[in-house]
């Protein structure tokens, strides 16, 4: 018996699983040690009108800036975080960053709209209306729609009335809320009811395919008809080329990001590339 106890617990243990939780363990050192450092940095993607190509904001991405690998995406090192006290910390300097940098385009007269990303576990800890009104405090004169939080759906699916609760909050302060890849989660209309949000971001894979796949072009038409029908603004993401630009301009979609637009840019290529932004072709 004895015997058969022990055998049971050994198959407790499963060695790919503590490697695995090992590796996870000492990625998120590297990581904190990488904020200690200073190494994660902020770069910024237009967001256009279509109508005419005017330039009304920028979103903030987070890149890592490594010392041996080089320039990494969020993809490398954001799947590390879910859950850990990092990503709060790392969430907290994104969002000052990302402000302290719309105030800057403020005091130049530039009314530019900064968008900043904020995962489920930012969202749903506690005190995050409060870190925000203190965050947006750092600068008085500067009216806190320019800041623009990008959720995920799935960031509300866990606890709707508790996410409904935050936003309705965070909105109190006058921030905007964008859905963010918008189509790829559970895209319920009872969700977009319920989310007290101002914007639609139409997931970049639609638009990447929708000129040679009609169902894909059909869902671009039905999320832009639906942010007009809740009267939302719409965002499309991942536009890569002018065709696709002026198809969605058709379609009546106001706003859009992408390669085929800019890709993000480090502050000082953001900045040289507004100056000779001559705005987009008409037709
Ligand atoms: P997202 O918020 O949907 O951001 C758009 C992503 O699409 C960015 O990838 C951007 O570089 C990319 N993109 C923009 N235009 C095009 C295009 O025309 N074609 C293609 N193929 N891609 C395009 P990135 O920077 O790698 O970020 C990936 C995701 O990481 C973001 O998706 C966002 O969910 C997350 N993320 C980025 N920065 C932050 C952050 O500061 N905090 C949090 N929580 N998440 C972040
Ligand atoms: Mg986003
Ligand atoms: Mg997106
Ligand atoms: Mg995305």
């Amino acid at each position: 018996q004895a015997k058969d106890a022990g055998r049971d617990r050994y198959q407790l243990f499963d060695p790919e699983a503590e490697r695995r939780a090992q590796a996870q363990r000492s990625e998120l050192q590297r990581l904190q040690q990488a904020y200690e450092a200073g190494e994660f940095v902020l770069f910024y993607q237009p967001k256009v009108e279509l109508a005419e190509g005017r330039l009304t904001g920028a979103e903030a991405l987070i890149r890592w800036q490594h010392p041996e690998r080089g320039l990494l995406p969020p993809g490398e090192f954001l799947p590390y975080l879910p859950g850990s006290a990092l990503e709060l910390l790392l969430g907290q300097w994104v969002l000052e960053q990302a402000w302290d940098q719309a105030a800057r385009w403020h005091a130049q007269g530039q009314a530019l709209c900064t968008g900043v990303n904020i995962s489920a576990h930012e969202l749903l800890a506690p005190g995050f209306a409060t870190r925000l009104a203190a965050t947006l405090a750092r600068h008085p004169g500067v009216p806190p729609a320019l800041l623009e939080l990008e959720v995920l759906e799935s960031a509300a699916i866990g606890d709707m009335t508790q996410a409904v609760a935050v936003m309705r909050e965070c909105r109190s302060l006058g921030v905007r809320f964008a859905l963010d890849d918008f189509g790829t989660g559970y895209s319920s209309l009872s969700y977009l009811r319920q989310l007290p949000v101002d914007v639609i971001k139409v997931d970049q894979s639609f638009i990447r395919n929708m000129l040679a796949s009609p169902s894909d072009l059909e869902i671009v038409v039905g999320v832009i008809g639906l942010a007009r029908a809740f009267h939302l603004e719409a965002v499309a993401e991942g536009v890569e080329t002018l065709e696709h630009a002026q198809t969605l301009r058709r379609m009546g979609c106001q706003l859009a990001q992408g390669y085929g637009i800019a890709r993000p840019l480090p502050l000082a290529s953001f900045e040289a590339w507004r100056a000779q932004w001559q705005g987009l072709p008409a037709a």
